[in-house]
């Protein structure tokens, strides 16, 4: 088994006292459930987590200071949103998706959005056309401010706004669960110095739907997510996985 090398930093010091020369943060409130589910899905969203990577309860337990019943309660809350995969005996990990299951996933996408954009067209109004304006102004200042995570979570919320609109539970159910696992994927496979969705396409296809242009919104739609597809780099990053104790540093509990 390898273990971390001497000058890597790990270690499971749990309920130890701050080693000599570095500051902890003064009297932090005990981590949550929702606070150490927020910190790994954050982690995951920014892309600080790559595919494949291990989460043990017990490192966990140790950088959260919580119990390993509670970190494995929140692992397998994550697991149910596929946003982790727990392997029998082996715990739980970010998925590392095959080329199968990304073109899967996002043709599942294309043909699921062309459907919605067909209905959508026969119900736009004024009420629905103003959230995805709304929506392409909070997606843009996310761009501009750099901010990863929310970019992802945003690039989403695009299309949930899209099939929510037409108010039936199944197409908006079947669509959270292809981007839970989409936004996995992008988040573990893309470049970080790449964008997200392009806002402009979201733009573009916003401006299609108030032409009542069809045709046109299904095809943009159609590029839009063979575009996501074809950001994502299927190999693993060449930098080095970053240890678990940096990844959560800065992972806070609520206050
Ligand atoms: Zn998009």
């Amino acid at each position: 088994m390898r273990q971390a090398k001497a000058g890597e930093g790990f270690a499971e010091d749990a309920g130890k006292p701050a080693r000599g020369g570095r500051k902890r943060a003064p009297k932090a409130p005990p981590h949550t459930d929702q606070s150490i589910h927020a910190a790994i899905a954050g982690a995951i969203l920014q892309g600080r987590l790559k595919a494949g990577a291990k989460l043990p309860e017990h490192r966990l337990a140790a950088i959260f200071g919580a119990s390993r019943e509670r970190v494995r309660k929140v692992l397998h809350r994550l697991a149910a949103e596929r946003r982790l995969e727990i392997v029998p005996n082996k715990g739980a990990r970010v998925p590392q998706p095959t080329i199968a299951e990304v073109r899967g996933v996002y043709e599942a996408h294309r043909v699921l959005e062309a459907g919605v954009i067909v209905q959508l067209v026969k119900i736009l109004d004024e009420k629905i056309l103003a959230i995805l304006d709304a929506h392409l102004a909070q997606e843009r200042l996310a761009a501009q401010r750099g901010d990863r995570a929310e970019s992802v979570r945003l690039s989403g919320a695009f299309h949930i706004h899209l099939v929510d609109a037409l108010g039936n539970p199944e197409l908006s159910r079947f669509l959270r669960d292809l981007l839970s696992r989409s936004s996995v994927m992008v988040s573990v496979y893309e470049p970080a110095s790449q964008s997200i969705c392009a806002v402009d396409e979201h733009g573009a296809i916003t401006q299609a739907l108030r032409a009542r242009d069809a045709a046109r919104a299904i095809d943009l739609s159609h590029h839009h997510f063979l575009h996501v597809e074809q950001r994502l780099r299927m190999e693993p990053r060449s930098e080095p996985a970053a240890d678990l104790k940096d990844i959560f540093k800065a992972a806070r509990a609520p206050v």
